[in-house]
């Protein structure tokens, strides 16, 4: 079992040795214009052949140890480089705040790198609770002082000859995690479990039109939670010909596209009972023909 560490002196022999370990398996040494939140600034970057790491400690209310990691490959001199996942430690103790920390396996005395799956990125879906969903396969639980279970992603050994590979992993993974989220294959609605998912999508069945949001051409507002709850009903065939999804998509889910019976523009619900999961074949049939067979199957193929 790992426990957190949170005095301010072994935090501080940690971050040093975190530091070395990472002087050592990234050789390469050059200043670049990183950019965060509110700005950029220009800093010394460790690099190998696949990941960067800056490292700065701010002084704020939060006192802490900022490790800004990033992927070599989008390094470039002439832009600002945007960093993939902070894995910031505070100088002593922990909190909700900051989602690094350092924390000991009492029987091998070896200690971890750990990121609480806190990740920025300004967009709804974003937040600690979908993104360790999404990494479940490789959390585990780790104690703090208070003897509460707290979940985090254990990154690696620091002292380990793996380690920088570990963190290239759980920097991709943010990668992807983040690219997911802004191509919207993860939202709020994916990452529930299907009981979650069933309430909160009758819970915000429509009962009524739906508003038109201002645009050149009209826009109708969607449920997202409706959205996913037809594609898992639909348990990846499409229901219109029965026939499997034609393709999984970049997170892996059957590719299937959500359809209003009775069209939004015509003024359908965005409700439970109104939608369907189509493959991308049927739901052109329906937007050209519109055949009222079809139609009919659509309303029985309801689970
Ligand atoms: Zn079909
Ligand atoms: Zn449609």
């Amino acid at each position: 079992m790992l426990k957190l560490i949170t005095s301010e002196s072994q935090i501080s022999r940690c971050q040093s040795q975190l530091e070395k370990a990472l002087e050592s398996a990234l050789p390469n040494k050059r200043r670049y214009t990183i950019g965060y939140h509110s700005g950029s600034m220009e800093s010394p970057v460790r690099f190998n052949s696949k990941i960067w790491f800056s490292h700065t400690i701010v002084h704020s209310e939060d006192q802490r140890h900022w490790n800004a990691f990033g992927l070599s490959k989008d390094l470039a001199t002439t832009k600002s480089n945007s960093i993939v996942v902070e894995i910031n430690i505070l100088h002593n103790g922990v909190n909700g705040r900051v989602a690094g920390a350092f924390a000991k396996d009492n029987k091998t005395g070896a200690v971890y790198l750990t990121h609480s799956g806190k990740i920025g990125g300004g967009k709804k879906g974003i937040g600690k609770n979908s993104f360790l969903k999404w990494y479940k396969k490789s959390t585990k639980n780790i104690l703090n002082d208070k003897s509460k279970d707290v979940q985090a992603i254990v990154i690696g050994d620091i002292s380990s000859a793996t380690f920088s590979q570990n963190l290239n992993n759980f920097i991709n993974n943010v990668k992807k995690y983040k690219s997911f989220v802004s191509e919207g294959e993860i939202n709020e609605a994916t990452v529930l479990t299907d009981k979650e998912l069933e309430a909160k999508a009758l819970a915000t069945s429509s009962k009524r039109k739906s508003k038109k949001t201002k645009s050149s051409t009209t826009v109708y507002e969607r449920n997202q939670y409706i959205v996913e709850l037809a594609k898992r009903r639909a348990k990846g065939k499409c229901q219109l010909c029965q026939q499997k999804a034609p393709f999984k998509n970049k997170s892996g889910q059957p590719y299937l596209e959500c359809h209003h019976i009775e069209w939004l523009s015509k003024g359908g619900l965005d409700s439970v009972e109104n939608t369907v999961a189509l493959c991308p074949n049927c739901h052109k049939k329906m937007h050209v023909l519109n055949l009222s067979t079809d139609i009919n199957k659509l309303k029985h193929a309801k689970p």
